[in-house]
């Protein structure tokens, strides 16, 4: 399994509606890609996946959904004003810029002249101005990261909700980078979403969590299809962790183009609440912090028996939505060799993430009565609250066979003739392709088995 070229994806995913180019029909506006009527389910089912294991899954996980433009102090005292930038060269004789870790031999990698800038550092934040005047003193950021809000609001979630350590707080959001060289379709893009968990524990017990949540991590992507024989663990070396990380480990899987980073799973120590805090010296951080004199709030925890305030420490397991769905498609993603010599394409999806739960299909096209029993047990199944079940009126069997196996839609219900005298239905398998005839009272508990499997 798995899809030989990433084009094979690209082309799967413009063809049955997952995912566009952003701005099409004006040539498009690089790193961005819009989800369409599939993609948007898909992406749905893998977020309420996500928010399923974190937050519902854990009494000591809340949720939160937090401001995507962000005050510049919070990036200023996050230390991403200053330190989130990649090196980049500038080729003097066409103009090209590159990350300076992709130009090899000191040559353009389009041009092959060597006439090129030393690396420069250039912020990855993108500016927009906020109010009616745009002079250049009232802008925002747009977050580079969820994470920064999920810090900022640590007081106000843990004064509402009484939590004490250790606890987390969970943030499903859009994020945004000025990536130099967006490439490798949603691999890397420049406004994508991310799923961060910031995890916060009492100063000594870490390591021992840090280790938890990367097994844990790898079992929820195998949960969702990425078998671990797909992923590698990559140790972040010394001089490549991020200011804020103690120590960072990449879950790492083997896309179309190469093994690449899928989530990763970083220490941050106190760095972040000890940042965003005011009358730092009266606490101890361990964090070489900026001073703040522009905070008024203490983002600290009271121990209940010591009453002493400790500042936690923060584990963070960070997966990218859209790298998701690009691992999530990569490996559900087949071509089969037919005995009638035919090719099938499948999309083994796991069900709970198929955008389309089941299609109910009657035999003929527009026949009154199998569309009226197709259509009410349309409606049944939806009203089970499971996902999308359509209604497929196509009188073609084989065609909606084939759109529903490409699109992973795990079971195709058709209503014939012996249906309105038997009151059953043919159910067809999408991975076996075994048909079986079940009765049409006891289809909804068939689905739900088969989706909540
Ligand atoms: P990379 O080294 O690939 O640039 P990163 O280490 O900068 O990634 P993090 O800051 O750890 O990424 O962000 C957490 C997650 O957010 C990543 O594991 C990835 O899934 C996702 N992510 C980060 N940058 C992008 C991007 N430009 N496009 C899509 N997803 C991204």
């Amino acid at each position: 399994m798995t899809a030989k070229t990433m084009d094979e994806l690209v082309a799967l995913c413009k063809r049955r509606g997952f995912i566009f180019q952003s701005g099409e029909i004006y040539g498009g506006l690089q790193g961005m890609y819009d989800y369409g009527p599939l993609g948007v389910e898909l992406k749905n089912n893998l977020k309420r996946a996500w928010w399923n294991a974190m937050v519902y899954e854990n009494d000591n996980i809340e949720g939160l959904d937090a401001a995507i433009l962000s005050n510049p102090l919070v990036l200023k005292h996050s230390g991403h004003e200053d330190t989130f930038s990649d090196p980049m060269v500038d080729c003097k004789s066409c103009q090209a810029r590159w990350r300076a870790d992709l130009v090899e031999d000191s040559k353009c990698p389009a041009c092959k002249s060597t006439d090129l800038t030393d690396p420069r550092p250039f912020n990855l934040m993108f500016k927009t101005s906020v109010g009616p005047v745009d002079d250049g003193k009232s802008f925002a950021y747009l977050r580079p990261e969820t994470a920064q809000q999920i810090f900022t609001n640590f007081k106000n979630v843990v004064d509402s909700t009484a939590k004490s350590l250790p606890f987390g707080i969970a943030q499903i959001g859009k994020a945004f980078r000025n990536e130099i060289t967006p490439r490798n379709f949603i691999f890397r893009v420049r406004e994508f979403e991310q799923m961060e968990l910031e995890f916060f524990v009492v100063p000594g017990t870490d390591e021992e969590w840090h280790n938890k949540w990367v097994k844990s991590r790898v079992n929820w992507w195998e949960d969702q299809g990425v078998p671990e024989s797909s992923l590698e663990l990559y140790e972040v070396p010394g001089d490549e962790l991020a200011h804020y990380s103690k120590r960072t480990v990449d879950i790492m899987y083997k896309f179309p183009h190469g093994v690449e980073e899928l989530e990763g799973i970083a220490n941050r120590t106190d760095f972040d609440l000890g940042s965003h805090t005011k009358n730092q010296d009266e606490l101890e951080i361990s964090a070489d912090v900026m001073p703040n004199k522009a905070s008024n709030s203490k983002l600290a925890i009271q121990d209940i028996e010591t009453k002493k305030w400790v500042v936690p420490y923060v584990i963070e397991p960070s997966a990218g939505v859209d790298r998701g769905i690009l691992a999530i498609l990569n490996e559900s993603y087949e071509v089969q060799e037919l005995d009638s010599g035919k090719e099938r394409t499948v999309l083994h999806l796991k069900p709970h993430l198929s955008p389309i739960k089941a299609a109910v299909i009657p035999l003929k096209k527009n026949n009154e009565d199998l569309v009226k029993t197709a259509s009410d047990l349309k409606k049944a199944l939806q009203k089970l609250n499971l996902g999308r079940v359509v209604l497929e009126n196509s009188g073609n069997i084989g065609k909606s066979y084939r759109r529903h196996d490409e699109i992973g839609t795990p079971l195709c219900i058709t209503i014939d003739f012996d249906t309105l005298e038997d009151g059953s239905a043919t159910i067809r398998d999408r991975d076996s392709m075994k048909q079986e005839r079940v009765s049409l009272d006891l289809i909804p508990e068939y689905l739900t088995k088969v989706i909540n499997s």
